[in-house]
């Protein structure tokens, strides 16, 4: 388990960075914390890190967003390119993790050359609870201060 303490939306952005250089592939990345805890910009720094130039917008309406990683931003975390695909699910509108499933996204989880992320993931906990993910929860303090515990 990881504890951060946070003062502004820069700090939790390189958190995600800086997470992201860990990643192999076939991750699934679960985030809960309140709207505006911080959950897209920690998705954003990891984005970046993986060498992701487009801007991450949540997908609240479409839910489901999926960007290619074709080329690399040098240094980078994601050197060989070994993740090609990032899937950002945002699950604030779904009902339930059946939802998840009609929309294709056992297409995606635990494919080796993937990374997937779900703002919400509480709403689809039925789901998640028969894999294997990574836990980031997101808590404001006060005002610009956020705790992020990644497990
Ligand atoms: P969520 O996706 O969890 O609803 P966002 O990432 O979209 O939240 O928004 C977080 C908001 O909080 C942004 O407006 C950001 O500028 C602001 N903010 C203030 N302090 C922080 C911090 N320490 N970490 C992340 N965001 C922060
Ligand atoms: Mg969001």
């Amino acid at each position: 388990m990881k504890k951060y303490i946070t003062k502004n939306e820069k700090e939790t952005f390189e958190i995600g960075e800086k997470f992201s250089a860990k990643l192999k592939g076939g991750e699934v990345i679960g985030l809960t914390g309140e709207l505006g805890a911080g959950k897209t910009v920690f998705i954003k720094g990891v984005a970046r890190g993986l060498g992701i130039k487009k801007n991450i917008t949540s997908p609240t309406f479409n839910i489901m967003k999926i960007y290619k990683i074709r080329d690399q931003k040098p240094g980078s975390g994601n050197q060989v390119l070994r993740i090609k695909s990032f899937v950002h699910i945002d699950a604030y509108r779904l009902e339930n993790a059946e939802a998840l499933v009609d929309i294709g996204i056992k297409d995606y989880i635990g494919e080796k050359d993937t990374v997937v992320v779900i703002e919400w993931a509480d709403k689809v906990k039925d789901l998640l609870k028969k894999i294997k993910y990574t836990k980031v929860k997101i808590r404001m303090d006060k005002e610009d201060q956020r705790n992020i515990i990644i497990n």
